[in-house]
């Protein structure tokens, strides 16, 4: 049942588009939809528009929310933090119980030893956080020309300057330059569109190799840190080969250059482990965290700093960088809960095991333009192409993704189109093997109706 009349939806569409720039989002097509899809509720993997129709969220919004919509659960932390300590400062000396056990409950976690925790209030200040700290880690080395940052083609960090400045997805930078200065991108791997070229079986992991040119170019006394998603998410949902982390991480040692891993997306569960990384045995010296730390109940991020970077630092005093909201009182009641249900109801293994059966079912699907089906745990990609045996993509001009992901949405799916014709495929790490069922038959249908169009 809609909550809303006709009329009221309409008022609310234009009063949407008159008043609220939204992020990220084709101000063209909105207007010629006659507004933006509006949600009213959440439970589990599922939406309710504002029409009182029932879709499945196949993103988990974006990316982050593990434990599904709707826990009681956190609403209660977060309502009982607020009564009790509704906001204080940790800059200047404070702190609070539920920062120190947070701080403590995240060191515990990651695959990091002796780390310290900074906190945030999402993925980009994470991120940023993360490069002033590996630049004033060499800063305070007496090195403070080793300042240049390595990224990689398809990165998504997030969209503050330096973020944006890591980040290389088309149309992130147009208008906005100039850039924070000293970031640069190498090619990022991916098996089934290899930029050098290679089968698998032919793979001298050029991908990897071209860390090396790149800091052997800008000289390893400039170079301050490679930073990397353990698996891309916005640029396509894209593993790397195996081996990839292990050389990149033996290439790091032998230039001096830190380690940052980016696990915005891949934390707490999703990947089928509690982090990316561990699925390759690398440790990371810097460590960005969000989005699933919370499940997006409330905004939160973090960042993980290994002994060796916060040594210098705590020589040195202090780090002068800091937001309002570090360490937010009620961000960490919900991350404290958000935490305990994602270990409670072992939802790295459920995202592991149901995330096998997506891919599979989504295979078994059979349709001609279905190209690679990739991913690992809950964080998968579909690959839309013309001819699979050849590689040969839809194209921007076709926009089949996104022709796939409206059809999608009559369908009952919220269905995101990637770059190069992906859809992004996330759902909450508490989908279950009948809801893949349904997600599935209804994908399956989307797709096939917009490829006879195409035809
Ligand atoms: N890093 C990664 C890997 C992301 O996927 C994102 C957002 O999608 C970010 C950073 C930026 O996070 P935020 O949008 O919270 O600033």
């Amino acid at each position: 049942m809609a909550s809303y009349t006709d009329t009221q939806i309409e008022a609310m569409k234009k009063d949407d588009l008159r008043y609220f720039l939204h992020p990220t989002s084709s101000i063209v097509d909105m207007e010629s939809w006659g507004g933006p899809k509006i949600i009213e509720e959440g439970c589990g993997i599922r939406l309710k528009s504002i029409e009182g129709k029932t879709i499945i969220d196949c993103g988990a919004g974006l990316w982050l929310n593990n434990v599904g919509l709707g826990r009681t659960e956190l609403a209660e932390a977060a309502k009982q933090q607020m009564e009790k300590l509704s906001y204080f400062q940790t800059f200047n000396g404070y702190s609070h119980p539920l920062v120190i056990e947070t701080a403590k409950k995240v060191a515990g976690m990651i695959p990091m030893d002796n780390p310290r925790i900074f906190f945030t209030s999402g993925g980009s200040e994470s991120n940023d956080t993360a490069y002033k700290l590996a630049r004033m880690y060499w800063y305070l080395q007496g090195k403070p020309n080793k300042h240049h940052i390595i990224a990689r083609t398809k990165a998504y960090h997030g969209v503050s300057y330096g973020a944006v400045s890591a980040t290389s997805l088309p149309g992130f930078w147009d208008g906005f330059r100039p850039l924070v200065p000293a970031f640069h991108h190498i090619e990022h791997p991916h098996c089934y569109f290899c930029p050098w070229g290679k089968e698998q079986d032919q793979c001298n992991l050029e991908c990897a190799e071209a860390l090396e040119e790149k800091i052997i170019e800008l000289g390893k006394e400039n170079v301050a840190a490679f930073t990397a998603e353990p698996i891309i998410g916005t640029g396509g949902a894209i593993v790397p080969p195996d081996g990839y982390y292990q050389r990149i991480h033996e290439i790091c040692d032998k230039y001096d250059v830190l380690f940052i891993a980016d696990e915005v997306i891949t934390g707490f569960g999703r990947t089928g482990k509690m982090f990316g990384m561990l699925h390759y045995g690398v440790q990371a010296d810097i460590m960005m965290m969000a989005k699933g730390i919370t499940s997006g109940y409330i905004p939160m991020g973090a960042v993980g700093i290994s002994e060796r970077v916060f040594t210098p630092i705590k020589s040195h005093g202090i780090f002068m960088h800091g937001y309002t909201y570090s360490g937010h009182p009620v961000a960490c009641a919900v991350a404290l809960k958000n935490i305990e249900i994602v270990e409670r109801e072992n939802l790295a293994e459920n995202a592991r095991v149901v995330g096998e059966q997506l891919r599979s079912r989504i295979r078994d699907l059979s349709l001609p333009c279905i190209g690679e089906v990739r991913g690992i745990g809950l964080i998968n990609g579909v690959q839309l192409v013309q001819d699979d045996a050849a590689r040969i993509k839809f194209g921007p001009e076709i926009g089949f993704a996104k022709r796939v992901s409206a059809i999608a949405w009559e369908n009952g799916l919220a269905l995101r189109p990637l770059m190069d014709d992906g859809l992004q495929l996330s759902p909450a790490l508490v989908i279950t093997e009948t809801d893949v069922i349904e997600l599935v038959d209804k994908l399956g249908r989307s797709i096939k109706q917009a490829y006879d169009e195409f035809l």
